[in-house]
C-alpha cells in the first residue's frame, strides 16, 4: 500500500467504527429495528427511557456481536458489563446511553490487509456493544425528533493508531465492512448509516515513534469520503506545524461540498459522561461452550473464499468481484463445476452476470451459467454466443442447449460446409490466394477471416485454420 507521505509527514490513524446489528428486534426492548417506519412508531417505555421501565437484554445481539468478534480475530471475554454514559441530547430521551466502557465484550483482534505483495496487520483494541440513539432532523417548523432507532444495538469496533494512510485506511475499512457482511452481522450500508465511522488522525515526522495530537472527523459516510477527508486533513495540520502552529485537540466533519474537514468542537471541552455500571442488565457471561458453538457456525471469511480463488487461477481482481458480498460468492461457488474451467467461468460471471445482480432482474441459476461455461470451455460455442446465451436464458424456462439450439449459436464444425466456404473465398479474393501461392503465408488469414465474416464468428477457427492450409497443400 502506497505510504502517502506530505512533506516528510506521515499521518497516523485510527477508527472507531459503529455497526447497527442485524436484529429483528432493539437491544433491551422487543420494538423493531425496521428502517425507514413512519417517525416514532417503533418505541416504547423501555426504548423511551420513562421511570420504572426495565431493560432486557437481546441475546440474538450478543450472539451477532460474538459473531463480530470471532470475525475480527478478537478474543471474547467471558464476563463482560454494561455501563450508562451519561449525556444531554435531544436525540437521547433516556438521558443517558447503555453502553460498555469499562469492560467490553470482545478484546485483542486484528484484521489483516494484503496488497498482493506485503501483509499489514491492524489492531483491533475492541468492540463493545451499545444502543443507537434517536435522528434528528432540521425543517421550517424547528427540530424533529424520530427515535425509531433509539435502543438499536450497535457495536463500536475501535482499532488502534496502525493505519499510515487514506488507502490503507479505506482498505481497512472495505475488510471490516467485508468481513461484517459475510459473518451476516449487519447488513454494513453506509448511505443508510448501518456502518458509521469516525477516523482519529495524527501527523509525526517519518520515523518519528511517539503519537502526537490528533483530531478526530465525525461521521464521514462513505469509504471514498474517508480518503478525501484523510488527504485534507494531512495537508491541514502538516501546514500549521511548518508555520509554525500547534494542533487542537478537535472533533472535526468532512465538508463533501468544499473536500475539506471543518472545526465542530473542542475536545477539551468534551464533557464528563459520569459512567456507572447499568444497574438493571446482569453481567454478559460467555462461556466456552458457547463461543465455540457460535465459532463452529461461522461461514468463510472474504479472504479464505479468495484464496480458494487464487488456487483455481482466477485474477485477484476477479475474486474481489466475486467476494462483493455474502450472495455474489455463494453464487459463482453455486456455479463452479469439474466440467467449465474456473478461469473462464468467473471472466463469463464478472463481464456478464454481475452486473445485472446489483438491480436484482431475473438472473439465470448458477447451473446454467455453468453449463453455459462447459459448453464454451469444450468449443461448442464462441464467447460472443456465450454472452448472447447468457442474456437469453435469463429470460427464458429453457435449457442452456436448446435455446443455443433455436438461436443457431453452436459453433460450424463441420469439415464440409468450412471448405465450400473457402472455395467461395478463394474466387471472390483471387489476390489473396496469389500471394499465399507465392509463399507469403500472412495471407491465408485473409481467407480464414472471410469464412468467419460468412458465418457470423461462429466458425470452428481450429478447423478453418486448418482446412485453409489443406486447400493450399
Ligand atoms: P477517545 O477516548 O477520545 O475515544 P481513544 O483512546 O478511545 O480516544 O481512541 C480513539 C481512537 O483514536 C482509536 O481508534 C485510537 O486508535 C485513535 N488514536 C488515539 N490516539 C491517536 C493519535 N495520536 N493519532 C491518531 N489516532 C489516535
Ligand atoms: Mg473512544
Ligand atoms: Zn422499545
Amino acid at each position: 500500500m502506497s505510504n502517502t507521505l506530505y512533506k516528510g509527514y506521515e499521518p497516523v490513524i485510527g477508527a472507531e467504527v459503529h455497526v447497527e446489528l442485524k436484529t429483528a428486534e432493539k437491544a433491551f426492548c422487543s420494538c423493531s429495528t425496521a428502517y425507514g417506519n413512519e417517525p416514532n412508531r417503533n418505541c416504547c417505555p423501555i426504548c423511551l427511557g420513562m421511570p420504572g421501565a426495565i431493560p432486557c437484554l437481546n441475546g440474538e445481539a450478543v450472539s451477532l456481536a460474538v459473531r463480530a468478534g470471532l470475525a475480527l480475530n478478537c478474543r471474547i471475554s467471558e464476563i463482560s458489563y454494561f455501563d450508562r454514559k451519561h449525556y444531554f441530547y435531544p436525540d437521547l430521551p433516556k438521558g443517558y446511553q447503555i453502553t460498555q466502557f469499562y469492560s467490553p465484550l470482545c478484546l485483542d483482534g486484528y484484521v489483516t490487509l494484503s496488497d498482493g505483495e506485503k501483509d499489514k496487520k491492524i489492531r483491533i483494541r475492541e468492540i463493545h456493544m451499545e444502543e443507537d440513539a434517536g435522528k434528528l432532523s432540521y425543517s421550517e417548523n424547528g427540530v424533529n425528533i424520530d427515535n425509531n432507532r433509539c435502543g438499536v444495538p450497535l457495536i463500536e469496533i475501535v482499532t488502534e493508531p496502525d493505519m499510515r494512510s487514506a488507502d490503507e485506511t479505506m482498505a481497512f475499512v472495505n475488510e471490516l465492512r467485508s468481513r461484517l457482511l459475510f459473518a451476516g452481522v449487519s447488513d454494513c450500508k453506509m448511505n443508510e448509516g448501518s456502518l458509521r465511522c469516525d477516523v482519529n488522525i495524527s501527523v509525526r515526522k517519518e520515523g518519528e515513534n511517539t503519537l502526537r495530537a490528533r483530531c478526530e472527523i465525525k461521521n464521514i459516510n462513505s469509504v471514498n469520503f474517508i480518503g478525501r477527508a484523510i488527504e485534507s486533513e494531512l495537508k491541514r495540520q502538516v501546514d500549521i506545524i511548518e508555520n509554525g502552529g500547534k494542533i487542537e485537540c478537535e472533533t472535526r466533519r468532512f465538508s463533501e461540498s468544499s473536500g475539506k474537514t471543518e472545526r465542530m468542537r473542542s475536545k477539551e471541552s468534551c464533557s464528563d459522561y459520569r459512567y456507572i455500571r447499568e444497574p438493571d442488565i446482569p453481567p454478559i457471561l460467555t462461556d466456552k461452550e458457547y463461543v465455540e458453538r457460535i465459532r463452529a457456525e461461522m461461514p468463510r471469511m472474504p479472504g479464505e473464499i479468495k484464496a480458494s480463488m487464487r488456487k483455481f487461477g482466477i485474477s485477484d481482481g476477479n475474486a474481489g468481484i466475486i467476494c462483493t458480498s455474502p450472495e455474489t460468492a455463494a453464487y459463482f461457488e453455486s456455479a463452479i463445476s469439474d466440467k467449465s474451467d474456473a478461469l473462464t467461468l468467473s471472466n463469463l460471471f464478472v463481464s456478464e452476470v454481475f452486473p445485472k445482480m446489483k438491480d436484482s432482474k431475473s438472473i439465470l441459476s448458477p447451473e446454467k451459467l455453468s453449463e453455459i461455461s462447459a459448453m464454451y470451455s469444450a468449443g461448442e460455442i464462441n464467447i460472443v454466443s456465450a454472452k448472447k446465451l447468457i442474456a437469453s436464458v435469463s429470460n427464458s424456462g429453457n435449457s442452456p442447449r436448446e435455446i443455443a439450439e433455436k438461436m443457431n449459436l453452436f459453433m460450424i464444425r463441420d469439415a464440409e460446409t468450412i471448405r465450400t466456404l473457402i472455395i467461395k473465398a478463394a474466387k471472390s479474393l483471387p489476390e489473396a490466394v496469389r500471394e499465399v501461392k507465392k509463399g507469403k503465408l500472412g495471407a491465408k488469414k485473409v481467407i480464414v477471416g472471410y469464412v468467419m465474416r460468412e458465418t457470423g464468428g461462429k466458425a470452428d477457427p481450429v478447423l478453418a485454420n486448418r482446412e485453409v492450409d489443406r486447400f493450399f497443400e
